[in-house]
């Protein structure tokens, strides 16, 4: 039987795998099909570093070309993978080829959410998900004036911190009551409230988006709910993202806002799996199907799945960590603090370096940290032991958190 693993999507988890796949001894065939004609590449600087002019593109590129010739992977760049026969095992690409594989992985990631309004077609309003949109948007901002941001997501507040750094009057439209109201405890949305508008930025919360207007078909206005006029030569929406399911979908694979598998990563076909931003599966620590969208999960994701398909099946149980960076505030987020019940803040907020621990039923389940990395590295170690903690010994600013951590024996999720 062919012995191929073929991924598609070549991205931070697809690429990811193909290497792990060699690493713990894969001796077969390894097809890479990436959509994007780029070298694989990071999306995190796209919002940051790469926005602000930081860094080029030169910095982007997650494996240098000889990588795929070193690690003997058939890397396909530019080509969509459109179609899957699960009877059969193949797959069809976009150049006409039909490939077999003996396991098929999905790392297809993520697309934006669009919006469909009036005047949405307009010129000069951008999403950010690829090297290409950023290029674009790079290019904008550079004569831009006003700039509208819709969404105060994470991508959405890292633009907006860029674009008011580069002197631009900017305005963002969040719908919510709260800026990263999905992933954020109240007392941090508030921060970056504070420090968002003490910066200069009008964060208008509570307002979502209901039209632009434009001239000679480039945008100069967005309108709110409310009906305000909003003046913008540049607008970015930042508004979520919808998993890159469909084509798993078509061949029957179950599909909920992602692709479902178990904690091996496989779906309910044995020789089909998926990981990254696509995939939808139980998660250790809160015990709920989740679909996470960073950089961590796609990476720690791939590892797993490589241990799996080399013969030594593994559950991923990885913590969850994230960053931000958003002007000079360094936001990191150690565990998932999503339905926490309790929280108490640790350091110094006024002086924008501070920790919120958050608590649900009494259990330490996520931590916060702005410009605080040390506090985020014990954090790691905290939640990875599962070290019993309490609301009153962190409360008591004179224990010692570092050194409790520390105590704890060193486990193969410590860090
Ligand atoms: C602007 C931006 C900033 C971000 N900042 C952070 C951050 O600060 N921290 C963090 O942790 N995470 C961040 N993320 C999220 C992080 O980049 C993603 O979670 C991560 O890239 C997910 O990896 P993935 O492999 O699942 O998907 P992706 O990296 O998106 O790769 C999927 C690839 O599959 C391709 N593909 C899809 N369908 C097919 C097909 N049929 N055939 C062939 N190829 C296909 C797509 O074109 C894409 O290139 C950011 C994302 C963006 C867009």
């Amino acid at each position: 039987m062919t012995d191929n693993i073929v991924i598609i999507g070549g991205g931070q988890s697809g690429v990811q795998l193909a290497d792990s796949l060699r690493t713990e001894g894969h001796t077969g065939a390894i097809t890479l099909f990436a959509s994007e004609a780029h070298l694989p590449y990071q999306r995190p600087p796209l919002s940051k570093d790469f926005i602000s002019d930081q860094a080029d593109a030169s910095a982007l590129p997650l494996r240098a070309q000889r990588f795929f010739e070193d690690r003997a992977v058939t890397f396909h760049p530019g080509v969509t993978v459109t179609t899957i026969d699960r009877d059969a095992k193949t797959v069809t690409a976009s150049d006409g080829t039909t490939t077999v594989y003996s396991s098929l992985v999905f790392a297809t990631g993520a697309r934006n959410r669009t919006l469909s309004i009036e005047g949405s077609a307009l010129a000069g309003i951008h999403y950010l998900r690829t090297v290409d949109d950023a290029t674009l948007l790079r290019q904008e901002l550079a004569g831009a004036r006003r700039a509208v941001v819709v969404g105060a997501g994470f991508i959405g507040l890292e633009f907006a911190a860029s674009a008011r750094a580069r002197g631009l009057d900017v305005t963002v439209l969040e719908f919510g009551p709260r800026p990263m109201g999905r992933v954020l405890s109240e007392p941090m949305s508030r921060y970056f409230t504070e420090a968002h508008t003490r910066s200069g930025i009008a964060l208008r919360l509570g307002e979502g988006i209901a039209s632009f207007a434009g001239d000679g078909g480039r945008v100069t206005t967005a309108i709110g709910t409310t009906g305000t006029e909003y003046p913008a030569d540049l607008v970015l929406v930042g508004v979520g993202v919808i998993p890159n399911d469909e084509l798993a979908s078509a061949c029957g694979v179950p599909c909920e806002n992602g692709i479902i598998v178990d904690e091996r990563l496989q779906s309910s076909d044995p020789n089909v799996f998926a990981l990254g931003d696509c995939a939808r599966y139980p998660h250790a620590q809160t015990g709920t199907m989740t679909r996470l969208e960073s950089v961590q999960n796609a990476t720690d994701q791939a590892k797993t799945l490589a241990k799996t398909l080399t013969g030594t099946p593994a559950d991923y149980t990885s913590l969850a960590w994230f960053w931000s960076q958003q002007g000079s505030i360094k936001l990191q987020i150690a565990g998932i603090t999503d339905g926490h019940t309790d929280s108490v803040l640790r350091g110094d907020i006024d002086g924008d370096k501070f920790s919120i621990y958050c608590f649900r039923d009494g259990t330490l389940v996520g931590v916060e940290s702005v410009n605080s990395p040390a506090d985020h590295m014990t954090a790691r170690r905290l939640l990875s032991g599962a070290m019993p903690l309490s609301t009153a010994q962190l409360a008591d600013a004179s224990f010692d958190l570092k050194a409790y951590s520390k105590s704890l024996v060193p486990t193969a999720e410590s860090v």
